[in-house]
């Protein structure tokens, strides 16, 4: 499917192709690794997904340079990641330029939907960082400058020993190593970072941080690097994920009860792919960690 417009990236005025906001590999690795094969979408909790989100944004030729970048990132990041290969995991080039090219998109795709969430001041930042990268993914300047790509791969919490400060909610293990959404995240008022979570790898564009030096580990540099290793993160971070997870709960819990009867019975009727799959296991580090009652706990 095309339509003819500018490209967003290149401004070039061509037949753009319907383009995925997160990249497909993402969404075909969610398909494949549910419980049922269907991806469900909090803005739509009540209807079955089977695609992410697309745009008319991109021209072919810069469509298929994200797919360059793409190609290299789910084989040598984002695979090795889901099959728990051991870590961490060596990268080129592609990789400072895949996180910012999906940086770019969750704030394109953010601000679509509500173009007047920023105050004045905020609106320019946001710009700023949205020019930075533009210009980095089109080879006009050598690096995102103070707008820098960061990535963490989370992985299953194994007790509540290792975060007992931070009272999690039911569905933290299936949050991390399962939830896909973007956001931006803010601290009084103003914009932080855009957080773009895809499974266990998530992407933080840095938009209005003061103080990077607080994470190690995480930034995404030029030429070569290595991600996945020991991290050091600033506590507000968790209690982030820890509000980001109870929003996804809640979510949930506006789903129909029709709608939760097909899962019961999707459950039932496909029980050996259900057991085999990553949900299912994510499901039970869950019950594990916080009891059935608060692992199917929906509000
Ligand atoms: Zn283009």
């Amino acid at each position: 499917m095309t339509q003819i417009g500018q490209c967003l990236l290149c401004e070039q005025t061509s037949a753009l192709q319907h383009s995925h906001i997160i990249p497909k590999f993402v969404s075909d690795w969610q398909k494949k690794s549910s419980a049922t094969g269907y991806i469900r979408n909090a803005k739509a909790i009540n209807k079955r997904f089977q695609d992410g989100d697309k745009e008319f944004w991109l021209c072919r030729n810069c469509e298929q340079i994200f797919c360059s970048w793409e190609a290299p990132t789910a084989q040598h990041i984002f695979q090795p990641c889901n099959r728990r290969d051991t870590r961490p995991y060596a990268y080129g080039s592609w990789l400072l330029k895949f996180a910012t090219s999906v940086s770019w998109r969750s704030v394109h795709h953010l601000l679509s939907m509500d173009r007047d969430q920023f105050q004045a001041g905020d609106a320019i930042l946001v710009q700023d960082a949205l020019r930075s990268w533009r210009e980095f993914l089109l080879g006009y300047r050598p690096n995102p400058g103070v707008f820098e790509q960061h990535m963490i791969l989370f992985d299953l919490i194994g007790s509540m020993a290792d975060v007992d400060s931070i009272d999690l909610p039911g569905n933290f293990n299936r949050f991390l190593v399962r939830g896909t959404y973007i956001n931006i995240a803010h601290a009084k008022g103003h914009p932080l970072f855009v957080f773009s979570k895809m499974g266990r790898m998530c992407v933080l564009g840095f938009i209005g941080i003061k103080s990077p030096h607080h994470w190690k580990g995480t930034k995404l540099h030029v030429n070569n690097g290595h991600i996945g290793g020991d991290v050091v993160i600033p506590v507000e971070f968790l209690g982030y994920l820890k509000s980001r997870a109870e929003k996804l709960q809640s979510e949930y819990g506006a789903m129909s009860e029709k709608q939760r009867k097909l899962i019961r019975q999707d459950y039932d009727n496909k029980t050996e792919c259900a057991i085999d799959s990553e949900l299912f296991e994510a499901t039970l580090a869950d019950i594990e960690m916080f009891g059935k009652e608060r692992t199917f706990k929906y509000s």
